[in-house]
């Protein structure tokens, strides 16, 4: 009998390849494709010889046949720095993408999850933010491209749906951490941890008093896989994270406790339209999927550490 086929697009990245290994894990055959703006072979390199998993250098602004029974479509840069660099690219690459892997699915009757973000909620008025909420983004602002790409990515997903009866899990993702980052990518994580790894000053931004609520890939990858396999009725949008909120001075506290060191904490300008505070409602999840996420900051930071430790040498 035909093993099912999975499509991960962005499938090199931080969030994809981790996906990939639970993927193959499971014995799926695995499609991986990536266009490696952001992306590494070094993410995937251990899974290159298995004979269940195969990888498509392709940018997904541009069409694609291939015949596939489910899509992950994560491909998009993530990180303000990375997104920003092009930021007419980081559009095409959510909106062309999107109509790209609908109209693969729509072919192909492939069932389809979009990697979406809290970042459809912009700065947000409510609090926390459930899916309920319409959000409150700057339309011509800096993260523009990215909120604004994504927002329009759902849209489509929602007509693709209604219009030709695709079959679409949207997931919001809140800020997702672990092994695997890049370790340029500007992330507050990342960052923190490198700079702690090497001895430099810790860079908060603003006042540090700005939230965010971190959660562990493994945590994350378990809740896409669950949306992925549930009833056809779920659609999302559902938000997946981990509702444990901290401060940026929080966060700094407990990645110098681990690491050690002398590094200080340096305050630096906050950026343009930075939220002020983010934490998800994740009620939905949990009564839907009967997910929520198991690990402890403090434990998800010390593999992260090992990881960056490893890496930086
Ligand atoms: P990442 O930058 O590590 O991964 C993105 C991957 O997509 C990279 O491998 C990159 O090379 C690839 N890519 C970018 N543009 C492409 C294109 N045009 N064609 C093909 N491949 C392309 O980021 P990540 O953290 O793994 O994020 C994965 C997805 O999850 C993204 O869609 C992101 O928006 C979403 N997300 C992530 C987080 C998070 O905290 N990590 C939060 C919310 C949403
Ligand atoms: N597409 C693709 N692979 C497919 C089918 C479609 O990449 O297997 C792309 C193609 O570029 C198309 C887009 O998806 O323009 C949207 O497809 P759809 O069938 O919705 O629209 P149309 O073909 O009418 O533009
Ligand atoms: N941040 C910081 N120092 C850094 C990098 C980021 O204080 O070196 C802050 C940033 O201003 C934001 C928060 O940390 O308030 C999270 O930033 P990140 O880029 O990780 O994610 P996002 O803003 O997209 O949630």
């Amino acid at each position: 009998m035909k093993q099912s086929t999975t499509l991960v697009t962005g499938g090199a990245g931080f969030l994809g390849s981790h996906l990939c290994d639970r993927l193959i894990d499971r014995g799926d055959e695995v499609i991986c494709l990536d266009n490696f703006f952001t992306g590494q072979k070094d993410n995937i390199i251990h899974l290159m010889n298995n004979p269940k998993f195969e990888l498509i250098r392709h940018d997904v602004t541009f069409p694609l046949y291939l015949e596939i029974d489910r899509i992950y479509n994560l491909a998009c840069p993530a990180s303000p720095v990375h997104y920003q660099h092009d930021p007419v690219q980081t559009t095409k690459t959510s909106v062309h993408g999107a109509i790209n892997m609908l109209g693969l699915a729509k072919r192909t009757g492939a069932r389809i999850f979009q990697a979406s973000t809290s970042e459809v909620y912009g700065d947000p008025e409510q609090h926390p933010q459930s899916e309920e909420y319409w959000g409150h983004v700057n339309p011509i602002g800096i993260r523009s491209c990215y909120d604004e790409g994504k927002r329009c990515a759902e849209t489509l997903f929602f007509d693709y749906h209604r219009q030709h009866q695709v079959e679409i899990k949207v997931a919001r993702i809140f800020n997702t951490y672990g092994p695997r980052m890049h370790p340029s990518d500007g992330r507050v994580v990342s960052n923190f941890i490198c700079q702690a790894l090497r001895g430099e000053d810790i860079t908060i931004f603003g006042d540090g008093l700005q939230t965010r609520s971190f959660c562990y890939v493994d945590d994350l990858v378990s809740a896409f896989v669950l949306l992925m396999d549930s009833n056809s009725e779920i659609t999302g949008p559902i938000n997946l994270g981990n509702p444990n909120e901290f401060t940026m001075l929080e966060l700094a506290e407990k990645v110098l406790s681990i690491v050690g060191g002398s590094s200080k904490l340096i305050f630096k300008e906050l950026p343009q339209d930075d939220p002020r505070q983010r934490q998800p409602d994740i009620t939905k999840a949990k009564s839907m999927l009967n997910w929520e996420p198991s690990v402890q900051l403090d434990d998800g930071l010390s593999e992260t550490v090992k990881y960056f430790r490893h890496l930086l040498g």
